[in-house]
């Protein structure tokens, strides 16, 4: 393999800017094709990139059915659950077999290549199957986090328009049962799109009506088609395998949509060069398949090199903090992918939990999804004795766009920084005024991607090639390039330091969300006249939501047992709208918000004051009063 003849990383990551399609061939041939592409990459309609166009693929058939041959009786799936306490690991050829009864299932509610799935779904082993069923049929998965309520499902019901949706009877979070039948239910009611079907699987934890003609059974269908085998449909590479809904800046989610060949051989291709990683080693990656880490490190890639992936549903600390730990002795995992959130509610625990287990298996942990703080990331490490990885992406990108490529040559890791670009990125810092590229080290821009996006990159934003090209690619004045919306900073060495984001998007225990969708949701409510959401620094949750609402009854403002209960309202509200991620840690209820001379509010302004920071040059605000008195609320 390349890894070989390139043993330096800067001559690997050179060769992939510079011999973009030789480096790709190569890559590609880690999958396997019906027919091999006759064009690596298809650029000439800018920003949209078609890539490995010509050749035809199943990402089911590489994450599974390949497999059959050489390791049918490996483990592939380790679902466990520390919320039922069930275990069950599942060989490739018992996944292959209930992928198959899946893509049966869902073939007889109507599914045909092309279609939309929504899943809906905790994380059970059925989820994993739903989502390869999907791709094994060439249908269009759209896979909703658990934690979103009926609000934030039924907008995203009308943007995909699935034909069938999968989901469960509930999840279940820190032993607490969270029934999904009745949002999914108050959600269809309020989409309006309706399915054709609804598969139901119920784990027997809480009520699940039924609505006859449309909703059906899981196990009922399961046990029809115990013996089926369906085909792979092998599809163009450019065909769409998933859509996954990500927050912006408005309080619309985009859908990101992902192609089949790219995201493949991305996947493929990120296994030995970033994660050194091989056939037989076993993956635990603790995010959930409702986020994009999800479905690539939890789902696909692991499975795609031929891995088994662990797939944990429960708290990091439940029944105690060693339990992550104990399941690294016991399935002997190799590579472990974390967030930096979670390792700061280890943190709180004794670090001897940590070593209380035999985890000489482990090779290193990766940490994504936000920033990774110096204390945590030196903490953790002293405490496991692995190296910790750092690697920074978003769903647009589908795999990391920095890290320490380690499969390819060992670096050392420097704290604060995700590392370098990783091949096939052509990362950029961009002087947001002026779009000039900024060489020199140490200079704060905009980090930016030139096109074309390498391979599993976002192809557009499902149903919108125009939202897709204004959101990402002209935000920088005089030139056609993606921003990725943080700010960054490189070093001499070009390790890069992320400084958050350019925009609105706020990141609460590396789940990413939009201010927007919080104000929206909180307006909702009749007593509340304005609302402005920011997000500000939180010791373990990275940031947290803060909220400063005008109320249409001024007087109220005043009166501190009513503002407690329209606060506990507010957050209801949210919980019922969103979900509980959404949640605003506070709701501060204030006369006035600060704005512009121009009507625009000020929300650095009161980030600023929020985090006790000087909210600097005031001379742009209509009235600087507004915000003093903002200072007394806090
Ligand atoms: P999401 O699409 O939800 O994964 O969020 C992507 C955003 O999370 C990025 O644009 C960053 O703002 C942030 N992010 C992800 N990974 C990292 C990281 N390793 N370090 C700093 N910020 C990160």
């Amino acid at each position: 393999m390349s890894t070989h003849l390139n043993p330096g990383f800067a001559d690997f990551y050179q060769r992939s800017i510079d011999d973009r399609d030789g480096f790709w061939a190569e890559q590609a041939e880690l999958i396997e094709w019906q027919q091999k592409p006759q064009q690596i990459c298809d650029y000439s309609q800018p920003p949209f990139a078609k890539w490995f166009v010509g050749g035809t693929i199943n990402l089911c058939h590489n994450a599974v059915d390949r497999h059959l041959a050489a390791r049918a009786d490996q483990n592939a799936l380790i679902a466990i659950s520390t919320e039922t306490n069930t275990e069950k690991a599942y060989s490739y050829r018992e996944l292959h077999a209930e992928v198959n009864r899946m893509a049966a299932a869902l073939q007889a509610l109507g599914v045909q290549k092309g279609d939309r799935v929504q899943i809906y779904m905790p994380m059970i082993a059925e989820a994993c199957f739903a989502m390869l069923a999907c791709v094994r049929l060439g249908a269009i998965h759209s896979v909703v986090f658990g934690g979103f309520a009926s609000g934030a499902l039924a907008s995203r019901i009308d943007d995909a328009q699935p034909k069938v949706i999968v989901s469960a009877d509930a999840g279940s979070r820190g032993g607490r049962v969270v029934p999904y039948k009745p949002l999914l239910d108050e959600a269809l009611k309020q989409s309006t799109h309706q399915p054709a079907a609804v598969l139901m699987v119920n784990r027997g934890l809480a009520e699940m009506p039924m609505q006859a003609g449309r909703d059906h059974d899981w196990a009922a269908l399961r046990a029809r088609h115990l013996q089926a085998r369906i085909d792979c449909v092998w599809v163009e590479s450019t065909h769409p395998s998933y859509t996954l809904y990500t927050s912006g800046t408005t309080g619309k989610p985009k859908g990101v949509q992902r192609d089949t060949g790219g995201y493949t051989v991305a996947l493929a291709a990120s296994m030995p060069h970033i994660f050194d990683a091989q056939a037989g080693q076993t993956f635990f990656c603790t995010s959930d398949i409702g986020w994009v880490v999800g479905h690539s490190y939890i789902i696909y890639a692991p499975l795609i090199a031929g891995m088994a992936t662990v797939m944990y549903e429960g708290l990091p600390i439940r029944p105690d903090a060693g339990i992550w730990w104990s399941i690294v002795e016991k399935y002997k995992v190799t590579h472990m992918f974390s967030a930096p959130t979670a390792i700061r509610v280890l943190k709180k625990h004794e670090a001897e939990y940590l070593t209380r287990y035999d985890i000489s298996s482990l090779k290193a942990l990766w940490l994504a999804g936000e920033p990774l703080d110096e204390p945590t990331a030196a903490w953790i490490s002293a405490a496991i004795k692995k190296p910790i990885i750092d690697n920074y992406w978003q769903t647009e990108t589908g795999w990391p766009i920095m890290t320490l490529c380690n499969g390819v040559e060992q670096q050392a890791t420097r704290f604060g920084s995700p590392g370098k670009a990783v091949y096939g990125y052509n990362v950029k810092l961009i002087d947001d005024a002026t779009g000039e590229e900024l060489t020199g080290a140490q200079q704060k821009g905009v980090l930016a991607i030139e096109g074309p996006l390498p391979p599993g990159c976002m192809q557009t934003v499902w149903r919108d090639d125009n939202r897709f090209v204004n959101t990402y690619w002209k935000s920088i004045p005089g030139r056609l390039i993606y921003s990725t919306f943080d700010w960054g900073i490189r070093d001499e060495d070009g390790y890069y330091f992320i400084l958050g984001r350019t925009d609105d998007v706020i990141n609460v225990a590396g789940h990413r969300l939009g201010t927007r969708e919080i104000e929206e949701s909180i307006s909702a409510h009749a007593q509340i006249a304005e609302v402005a959401v920011v997000g500000v620094a939180d010791n373990l949750k990275g940031q947290a939501a803060l909220a400063f609402a005008v109320v249409r009854d001024a007087s109220l403002v005043a009166d501190e047992a009513a503002c407690k209960a329209l606060e506990a309202e507010v957050m209801k509200l949210v919980d019922s709208r969103l979900g509980a991620v959404a949640r605003p840690s506070r709701v501060l209820f204030v006369a006035a918000l600060p704005k512009t001379r121009s009507g625009k509010l000020l929300r650095r302004a009161l980030q600023a004051v929020a985090e006790g920071r000087d909210p600097g040059d005031l001379s742009t605000m209509e009235d600087p009063a507004v915000l003093a008195q903002v200072q007394q609320r806090l």
